[in-house]
């Protein structure tokens, strides 16, 4: 049997689906991943030495601008036919849920209602010092024009800098959204893991735990991402194709 028609049968037989996604599902709405250089203003700068706290202390104003930067290009994205397909599982009278790992909102606008964000928002910032959450008017997220530096604005209760509220590398996960996801990883019967490259943890131990609890893991990706366990299929093309081709071979 195809490894399609595998993946196939398990989507159509199961009653409760994760569907686990990381940057890969958004790099065909333009979003680059971890793995892609970044471009324009930013090219010069390596993303993942911009994700961190110490870096926010040593240059608060440079970190806060790359993320005003990344939230306007997630906010000029549209969801692809990716983030589609998953809201239309939701139609198809199973239990679904969403576990990403994505900080843009595209499942959200996509109209997934069941969504666990594991890594934070762009559009909800947080107070450094007291990391009480923060509203921002739309003019306060505006990119600067001119070069890659703008202040964070400050917390009103107790004037500390604000922060994007995502995590950053080292930091632990918001605890809520770790025990819903692990709840939904183990009690699923397929998981759907979609374009992670599953070395960034411990959001890559999900498909681990949905798969030692017993459920059938499709993975989706450009490369082979698979354990090679038994109950497990590996899925190669880009996000928007192979779930198209996945999902007529289901009946979904
Ligand atoms: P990653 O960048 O480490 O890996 C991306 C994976 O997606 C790779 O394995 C790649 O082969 C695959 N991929 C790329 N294009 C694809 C496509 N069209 N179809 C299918 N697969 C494709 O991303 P990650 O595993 O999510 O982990 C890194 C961290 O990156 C996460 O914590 C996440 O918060 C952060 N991140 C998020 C965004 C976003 O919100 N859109 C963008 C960049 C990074």
């Amino acid at each position: 049997m195809s490894e399609l028609r595998r993946a196939a049968d398990a989507l159509r037989h199961a009653g409760k689906i994760v569907v686990f996604t990381g940057a890969g599902i958004s790099a065909e709405s333009g979003i680059p991943t971890f793995r892609d250089e970044l471009t324009g203003l930013w090219s010069m700068y390596d993303p993942q030495r911009l994700e961190t706290a110490n870096a926010f202390r040593e240059n608060p104003a440079l970190v806060w601008s790359f993320y005003l930067w990344r939230r306007r290009q997630a906010k000029e994205a549209k969801p692809n036919l990716a983030h589609l397909l998953v809201q239309s599982l939701e139609s198809s009278r199973r239990q679904v849920s969403v576990i990403t790992q994505n900080i843009d909102d595209l499942h959200e606008r996509a109209g997934s209602t069941d969504i666990i964000h594991l890594h934070g928002s762009l559009n909800v910032p947080k107070c450094f010092a007291c990391h009480r959450p923060a509203e921002l008017a739309p003019e306060q997220f505006a990119v600067p024009a001119h070069g890659l530096e703008k202040e964070p604005p400050r917390c009103e209760r107790c004037n500390g800098r604000l922060r994007p509220g995502v995590v950053w590398f080292k930091e632990d996960l918001p605890v809520g959204a770790w025990k819903g996801a692990l709840t939904n990883a183990r009690e699923c019967d397929v998981l759907l893991s979609i374009g992670t490259s599953g070395v960034v943890t411990p959001a890559a131990d999900i498909p681990v735990i949905a798969h030692s609890a017993g459920a059938t893991v499709i993975h989706v990706n450009l490369e082979d991402v698979s354990l090679e366990g038994e109950n497990e299929v590996m899925l190669v093309g880009k996000a928007t194709e192979v779930l198209a081709s996945l999902f007529e071979a289901a009946g979904i």
